[in-house]
């Protein structure tokens, strides 16, 4: 789950990280209302699951209740790398007199936290990476032992923030990462992390994605998972059970099983085409199942033809193929389907499709030839 700004510092704040005050405003005069609550000068920021807002015009400073009325106007509906802006947060402004970068991510290959400390922040961290990357500062957190204060120091002192910034960024970076690993998130980013001109260290902008299967154990994380943005056939196939990730591509996937799934994503790809989607109808194959999942697909107008890769383990093939004529009787389908049946009465099940192969359904022996035919049929 990925946190809009103000969440991400509201969630900082319960672990006692230093943020501005500030609200969110979803029309222009709430914008205001809030400006003149908080007491000018404040910043007026979109609000929108992605970063960079600044360089889209997105953040603004506003000296005057009349700047916030303008800036809200400008920002409110502002398209920002393919997100609206339907909410800003209008926040205290801060004096900067330098710009740090901080963050907490796993670095899955050292079985380790990552926490990464840059003097050079406020820009985009993957371009300091490029160009200096000895400016970034990195620190691997045996999640066992934790981090300690005596490591912290250590990190700060290898990153060459300005000294007097050392204490406040400790105990930021420590607050920081106990954020990151008891609200299980994957991801807890400050940039800029900030240096004030009176010597506080202060969070400025927050960056958080948090792990929705963790949801059983935060009561409180339901509040993020309503405004997350949803795959409009994402939240389709949820609604039906359906394992599906959406993609680019133009076959569609259905497959029996998550594992089935992704080697016929990869299938697709390995012989020049593209999923549509991922889409796992788990073990039961029924005309239900195999009804929604058509219904799904054939909802996406960027799908060409369908792919269906079945093996029969428990499922039997005599009932995947009752389930698919009977799925297509009742969904009007767009795109050619390819089937692929193989496993458990797999004989006995494409003896039941035979009668109903046509152009419309084809069916083929292996799942490289189907593959090869769905691709063909989408091209
Ligand atoms: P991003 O562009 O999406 O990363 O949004 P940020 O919240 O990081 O803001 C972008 C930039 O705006 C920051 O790097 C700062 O330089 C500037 N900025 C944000 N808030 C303030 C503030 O309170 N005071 C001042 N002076 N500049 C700010
Ligand atoms: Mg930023």
């Amino acid at each position: 789950m990925d946190l809009f700004e103000y969440q991400g510092k509201q969630f900082f704040a319960t672990y006692g990280m230093p943020i501005s005050p500030g609200e969110v405003a979803f029309t222009v005069d709430e914008a205001v209302g809030a400006a003149e609550r908080i007491g000018t000068p404040v910043m007026v920021k979109a609000q929108v699951h992605t970063g960079g807002r600044g360089k889209a015009g997105g953040v603004k400073f506003a000296a005057t209740v009349d700047d916030v009325r303008e800036h809200a106007g400008n920002i409110l509906g502002l398209d920002i790398r393919g997100h609206i802006v339907k909410r800003v947060w209008i926040e205290k402004a801060s004096d900067i007199a330098e710009e740090y970068y901080a963050s907490f991510t796993l670095d899955r290959s050292a079985k380790k936290h990552l926490g990464m400390l840059s003097a050079e922040g406020g820009v985009e961290i993957e371009a300091v990476a490029e160009q200096n990357p000895d400016a970034i500062a990195k620190i691997w957190v045996d999640p066992v032992d934790g981090l300690t204060e005596e490591a912290a120091r250590a990190w700060v002192e290898a990153a060459n923030l300005n000294p007097d910034a050392t204490e406040g960024a400790i105990d930021i970076l420590v607050k920081l990462y106990r954020a990151y690993v008891e609200g299980d998130a994957d991801l807890c980013e400050i940039n800029p992390l900030i240096f004030t001109p009176d010597k506080r260290v202060h969070v400025l902008d927050a960056k958080v994605t948090l792990d929705g299967n963790s949801e059983f154990r935060h009561n409180d994380y339901a509040q993020f998972d309503e405004t997350q943005p949803r795959d409009e056939r994402e939240s389709a196939a949820h609604e039906k059970g359906l394992q599906y990730v959406g993609l680019e591509g133009s076959v569609g996937v259905i497959a029996n099983g998550a594992g089935l799934a992704m080697s016929t994503v990869d299938v697709v790809n390995q012989v020049g085409g593209a999923a549509a989607n991922f889409l796992d109808i788990g073990g039961g194959a029924n005309a239900d199942v195999m009804a929604g999942a058509l219904e799904v697909i054939n909802n996406d107008p960027d799908v060409k033809a369908i792919f269906i890769n079945i093996f029969g383990g428990i499922t039997r093939g005599e009932e995947v193929a009752n389930g698919i004529v009977e799925a297509m009787d009742r969904v009007q389908i767009e795109a050619p389907i390819v089937i692929r049946l193989d496993g458990t009465n797999a004989d006995e099940g494409r003896a039941i499709l035979q009668p109903h192969l046509s152009n419309a359904l084809q069916m083929e022996d292996t799942m490289l030839d189907a593959a090869r035919r769905a691709v063909e049929l989408a091209s």
